[in-house]
């Protein structure tokens, strides 16, 4: 096995947005969420060839486009506000009803990858664990795996309903404003 280098790159956008608090009808003032993603790329040298560079930088870019794309989707055609869009009132600190959706967007993403994560682990354990009780430790650190996605679904879960308790005495229910015309040039990429 050659050795080799993972290079990292990261890519960001701010989003525009701002709200009227449902609990003290305050303007939140102009907020900004951040979105984030990286990519990886392997090659041979510490240092990254000019040319894996280049794609690396597509990579990420495209990735930050399809993650905007998705949320600005979400947002328009689904009513979801991904989480990115604090909900956090700046005035009286209260969360706000609109955000429900996105914590109900995301409930199962941790679970479902820790599931996969258990999984994969437990097949890793059983066929290439060169032990006796391979089998013992395949089970237990598949075990590990599940019982921790079903305290993440747990965890959301009351998280959801504490929000929507908590929102619940709003009477009027409002939706963010997002100026997605600041990421008018990512959202027209093809
Ligand atoms: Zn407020």
């Amino acid at each position: 096995m050659s050795t080799y280098y993972k290079h990292k790159r990261t890519a960001s956008v701010d989003i525009p947005y701002s709200f009227t608090c449902e609990q003290c009808m305050k303007d939140s003032g102009t907020l900004s969420a951040t979105i984030e993603v990286d990519a990886t790329i392997n090659s041979n040298h510490r240092e990254l060839e000019a040319n894996k560079d280049e794609k690396l930088k597509n990579n990420v870019h495209a990735k930050l486009v399809r993650e905007v794309k998705s949320a600005h989707q979400n947002a328009t055609e689904n009513q979801i506000f991904i989480k990115a869009f604090k909900d956090k009132c700046p005035h009286c600190q209260q969360p706000q009803s609109w955000a429900v959706s996105g914590l109900k967007d995301d409930m199962f993403t941790w679970p479902i990858a820790l599931v996969i994560i258990g999984v994969v682990v437990g097949l890793g354990c059983y066929f290439f664990t060169e032990v006796e009780n391979n089998m013992m430790i395949a089970i237990i650190a598949a075990g590990v795996c599940f019982a921790l996605a079903i305290a993440t679904l747990i965890f959301n879960m009351l998280r959801i309903s504490n929000k929507k308790k908590k929102t619940s005495t709003s009477l009027q229910k409002n939706v963010p404003v997002i100026d997605w015309g600041a990421v008018s040039n990512l959202l027209n990429e093809e």
